[in-house]
């Protein structure tokens, strides 16, 4: 058979499905390209996969007998404000395709001693801002062993949503800590899950950063403490270790820049996300405080918002 694929989203980060499907019809025999409307010719399927609901759909015709559309971005939509996902929009892979290792030969460049995957699903937290419980459940489950991705490359990008809330998150962690890889956690560890053992394991693992999320302004009292003993037990500084800060969501903008000079006081690097960023008209002061935030030389030069925003003016 003759298999085309589309990257929905551009080529700027590997697709994990559609290395997957790769692998899977490359080990039936079957010839797989990157599908091209001008060279492709017929192909008897095409999978287009698009991660990001913002990514516009492929504007090409595609002839092909057989035409399968999968993805999270083809699945959430923005439901009064909220991110909803739909799941009758989007396609489990077969069992037999998810757990297979990756065509990582798709993405040359970026895979180059490089392993992606997962190895849990879910997260029981069920933030209304994430489509991850809708989409994967709501209960961390571990899904894979790291053999199932990796093979010696020296880098390992995780892309679980919480591992930490995983009951068999210390198995998972001793995995990746004897793998000896740099580990790339993308999706942020749960401060709010922290455990002094938890914390003296990932102490060990071998990473450039790690990342938290403080979304929700009033889990204040909650991780405030546990973002201390982490500092305590790892000994790592602000440049290991950043935090994102959700704004333009529910909260004030008095607590968007609480948590920001809180979060640089006690030794962490805040790093500010906007919630739907399309639609933030009227927000200049959003945009404003991630210019300086997410600056590092100017967030560490310039003490205060109140005078990044003068000097900005001048
Ligand atoms: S903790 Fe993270 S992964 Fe889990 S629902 Fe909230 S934002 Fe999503």
């Amino acid at each position: 058979m003759k298999i085309g694929l589309i990257d929905v989203d551009s080529h700027n980060y590997p697709n994990l499905p559609l290395m997957k499907l790769s692998a899977w019809h490359k080990a039936k025999g079957d010839n797989v390209e990157w599908y091209s409307p001008i060279t492709s010719g017929y192909c008897d399927i095409v999978y287009m996969s698009k991660v990001f609901s913002f990514s516009p759909d492929y504007p090409y015709s595609i002839n092909a007998d057989k035409i399968v559309r999968g993805g999270s971005g083809y699945a959430i939509k923005l439901v009064d404000g909220v991110e909803v996902y739909d799941k009758s929009a989007d396609i489990d892979l077969p069992d037999g395709v998810e757990h297979i290792y990756p065509d990582y030969s798709l993405y040359p460049e970026m895979t180059k001693d490089t392993a992606y995957g997962f190895l849990t699903r879910g997260c029981p937290r069920g933030c209304n801002f994430c489509h991850v419980a809708s989409k994967e459940g709501q209960c961390s489950v571990k899904v894979a062993d790291l053999s199932k991705f990796w093979r010696g490359q020296k880098n390992i990008v995780l892309c679980d949503p919480n591992i930490l809330a995983c009951s068999e998150w210390k198995n998972l962690l001793q995995q990746l800590i004897d793998s000896k890889a740099y580990i790339d956690v993308n999706q942020g560890l749960d401060i709010r899950l922290m455990t002094v053992e938890k914390a003296e394991m990932i102490r060990k693992l071998k990473v450039k950063a790690v990342h938290f999320a403080w979304n929700r302004y009033e889990d204040k009292d909650i991780i405030l403490p546990k973002f201390q003993m982490f500092k305590e037990v790892t000994g790592w500084g602000y440049r290991k270790m950043s935090v994102f800060v959700l704004v333009n969501f529910d909260t004030t903008f008095e607590q968007d820049l609480e948590r920001v000079y809180t979060l640089r006081d006690i030794g962490y690097n805040p790093y500010v996300m906007i919630y739907d960023k399309e639609h933030t008209t009227g927000r200049d002061d959003v945009r404003k405080l991630q210019r300086w935030v997410n600056n590092r030389r100017i967030f560490r030069t310039v003490n205060t918002f109140e005078e990044y925003r003068t000097g900005e003016l001048r």
